[in-house]
């Protein structure tokens, strides 16, 4: 029997719980026709995809998972691509918008998602297995502790659902963390009513320093620029939603 020695600096955590598996391939929305899975690793969410009459592709950065992935599902050949998800030209796989599904290595994860946002008018759902706490912060409302630059970020143009959590010892090895399912799904809005950049620096910059409020936090930004009395000044950046950013973003661009 052939078999993927799990390596550490890939983040690889072998689903071993097929039920799991299965549970979080069937969450991926009945009217998606074309998938791609990140990281496939041993197969163990190919093995159920594979069965979906969709058009499906696989990345995988582990040369020793490709021979795996192979060997042991001889319908995946013109279906997998050996290489980095980070580096991969997304446009070129479909010709059409896409669902991206997998269970992510942890180390990479908010790399991933930023490389989704990215490519956010191509990327309609992703589910994803994170870790747990990661999976929160996304998740999470304003007014949280854990709401932070990715929970921003991904619900100024997704919807997200938190959907189960997976405890640590469903993987082999066993991560020292617990994980969780989420999925993303493509909100109506376009494009921010507001300079998207500056959006993004606006809330880095808050959030970086997220224990001063939002008039200290600022200065970074706008150096000697007095900002004009407004609410959010007084603020933490936990406590401003998407929209609030968007109009203290306008406010920021005015100066
Ligand atoms: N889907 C499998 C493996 C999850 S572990 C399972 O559920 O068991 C994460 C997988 O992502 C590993 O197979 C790892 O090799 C792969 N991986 C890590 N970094 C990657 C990258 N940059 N691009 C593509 N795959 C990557």
């Amino acid at each position: 029997m052939m078999y993927v020695r799990p390596k550490k600096s890939l983040g690889q955590h072998f689903l071993h719980d097929r039920q799991i598996a299965e549970r979080i391939t069937q969450s991926i929305d009945d009217n998606t026709k074309s998938l791609l899975e990140i990281g496939a690793g041993t197969g163990v969410l190919t093995e159920f995809l594979l069965e979906k009459n969709i058009d499906f592709k696989a990345v995988e950065i582990d040369r020793e998972s490709i021979a795996f992935l192979r060997k042991t599902f001889p319908d995946i050949k013109n279906k997998l691509i050996e290489g980095d998800f980070l580096q991969l030209n997304v446009r070129t796989i479909f010709d059409k918008p896409f669902s991206v599904i997998g269970n992510l290595p942890y180390n990479i994860s908010s790399q991933i998602f930023f490389k989704i946002l990215d490519e956010k008018n191509y990327i309609t759902e992703m589910v994803c297995m994170i870790q747990k706490e990661v999976a929160e912060r996304i998740a999470e409302k304003p007014g949280s502790k854990t709401y932070g630059i990715l929970s921003v970020l991904i619900q100024a143009f997704y919807d997200v659902e938190y959907l189960f959590t997976v405890h640590e010892n469903a993987f082999t090895p066993p991560p020292k963390v617990k994980s969780a399912v989420i999925r993303l799904t493509r909100n109506a809005t376009q494009h921010l009513d507001c300079d998207e950049i500056l959006f993004k620096k606006t809330v880095k910059a808050t959030f970086n320093q997220r224990r001063k409020t939002i008039k200290n936090s600022l200065k970074l930004i706008t150096g000697d620029k007095i900002i004009p009395e407004n609410r959010f000044l007084t603020l933490r950046p936990e406590r401003l939603s998407v929209s609030d950013f968007v109009e203290l973003t306008n406010l920021v661009e005015k100066l």
